[in-house]
C-alpha cells in the first residue's frame, strides 16, 4: 500500500510545494508516493528532504518523473509502491 511522501513547513515553503522533489522542476502535479518500508510507522510523515519528523505537505513529482508507473515508485528507494 502505497503512502503518500511528505515535505515539512521548511522543504514546503511558498513555491517549493509544487516543486518536483526528484529533478526540482516547478510545476509539480503527480502525488510523490513511499514504498511500505520507507513509509512504515513514523517515518509515514518524515519530510523526505531532510527527514524533520513532520511533514505535513504533500510531496509532488512532475508530469515527466511521475509518468506512467514512475508514478508507483518509491521516491526514496525506487521499489514498487503501488
Ligand atoms: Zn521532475
Ligand atoms: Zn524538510
Ligand atoms: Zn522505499
Amino acid at each position: 500500500m502505497a503512502t503518500q511522501a511528505k515535505l515539512c513547513s521548511s522543504c514546503g515553503f511558498g513555491s517549493d510545494e509544487k516543486r518536483c522533489v526528484k529533478c526540482g522542476d516547478p510545476f509539480g502535479e503527480v502525488p510523490a508516493v513511499l514504498c511500505s518500508n520507507c513509509g512504515f510507522g513514523s517515518d509515514e510523515n518524515r519530510c523526505i528532504k531532510c527527514n524533520d519528523p513532520f511533514g505535513q505537505i504533500p510531496a509532488l513529482l512532475c508530469k515527466s518523473c511521475g509518468f506512467g508507473t514512475d508514478a508507483e515508485k518509491c521516491v526514496k528507494c525506487g521499489e514498487w509502491a503501488g
